[in-house]
């Protein structure tokens, strides 16, 4: 039985919450109303808990099961921001806040996780204790740190953690996985250099950071190609470079910038190690002052291998063995998920939005025909992962 036959009742009734999120989107922690819709109906479908307030304006429910002698604790995340996009889409429940969009598809992890909380909550069939966290600023703003920081983990007792994120080009009802790394870790840096301008036609009276920042960027190549294991992944892009306003001046000051995307944390130490010297070391033989910041993004997103294998059991058990890659390549971009999955073992995994537009897309809409196979997921996850014997 693919999809679960009580949440597929329950379908019609969660594609509407979705539709309600979708139309009241909120930026990083500003999710005040989803995050409220979100406690309302979990106060409804009578959880045991919910707290409010973790990580700012994140939830976490509890709901036990009929047994939780196993001792067992599973957490299961969604996340409930939009985007600052201006939606394209002419739906009838189109955003209502113009220049907010749930772009991203948070709109619909949300309302199949509070699915699953409806389901759970009701049958109650399994052995331990099933934590559903629903959190804010997923996009820039670190609100699984924030809700990590607020001690969620040691306070709920999780010792599991599962995320998902809905994938546009995948086919509705398949899934995709793998161990290990699967989002890119991200970082940006801003190099600036100060040395000492002169006349154009009197340049021995300078250092020219012109010359000095070219020179960087042309040695901050070699770490990828040199210093990076061939077999292992990075990306060192220096996207932006500026110095100097006329024809007969030599600038005082040249600044670059740029991104550091790594899939290991081995990797990304060494990319930023490496830069940090070679930036230096090129400033000291011209001559001149250097400043480096290197703002960190998110962590790498790492699979644990035992939960991998586990979620990836749970998807072919919905989705049939032929639905579910194992062996997805990873992703460049970034989630913050890894923050929890640094705190506890756990997987993330990819779940088919169909043919829609790409996330982030002003045209992006969360296709409702894959809610009974998240939702059926997350019931699996906490049924299979704590099972009532
Ligand atoms: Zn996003
Ligand atoms: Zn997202």
């Amino acid at each position: 039985m693919p999809i679960n036959n009580r949440i597929a009742d329950f379908h019609d009734e969660i594609t509407e919450w979705r539709r309600t999120i979708h139309q009241h989107p909120g930026l990083l922690y500003d999710v005040e109303e989803t995050s409220a819709l979100v406690s309302e109906k979990l106060r409804e479908f009578g959880v045991d808990e919910v707290v409010e307030g973790i990580g700012r304006t994140g939830v976490v429910a509890v709901i036990k099961g009929r047994k939780t002698e196993s001792g067992r604790v599973i957490g299961m995340r969604a996340d409930m921001d939009a985007l600052p996009i201006v939606e394209k889409n002419d739906s009838p429940y189109k955003s209502k806040y113009e220049g907010k969009m749930h772009a991203c598809g948070h709109d619909g992890h949300t309302a199949m996780l509070l699915g699953a909380a409806k389901y759970l909550a009701e049958t109650r069939n399994f052995d331990g204790t099933a934590i559903m966290i629903f959190q804010p600023a997923e996009e820039g703003g670190a609100g699984g740190l924030a809700m990590c920081e607020d001690d969620m983990m040691a306070r709920f007792g999780i010792q599991e953690v599962y995320g998902l994120h809905n994938a546009p080009g995948l086919p509705v009802g398949e899934f995709a996985i793998r161990p290990g790394p699967i989002m890119a870790g991200t970082d940006e840096f801003t190099i600036t250099i100060t040395g000492l301008g002169a006349h154009a036609a009197m340049p021995h009276g300078g250092n020219d950071p012109i010359i000095i920042a070219t020179q960087m960027v042309q040695a901050l190549q070699s770490i990828v190609s040199r210093n990076i294991d061939p077999l292992k992944s990075a990306v060192l892009t220096v996207t932006a470079i500026h110095a100097g306003k006329a024809y007969n001046v030599i600038a005082q000051e040249a600044q670059f910038y740029g991104t550091i995307r790594t899939l290991e944390q081995e990797v990304r130490d060494t990319v930023i190690a490496r830069l940090k010297t070679i930036v230096e070391g090129i400033a000291q033989a011209y001559g001149a002052k250097v400043d480096i910041d290197i703002k960190e993004g998110y962590p790498v997103t790492a699979n644990h291998a035992e939960q991998t294998n586990f979620a990836a059991g749970v998807a072919k058990e919905i989705s049939g063995d032929s639905k579910v890659n194992v062996d997805r390549a990873p992703v460049m971009g970034g989630e913050d998920f890894s923050y929890m999955l640094l705190e506890r073992p756990g997987a993330f995994i990819f779940m088919g939005n169909g043919d829609s537009a790409g996330l982030h897309h002003e045209e992006y809409d969360f296709n409702d025909e894959a809610i009974p196979v998240g939702s059926s997921y997350w019931a699996k996850i906490a049924e299979r992962s704590m099972p009532a014997g």
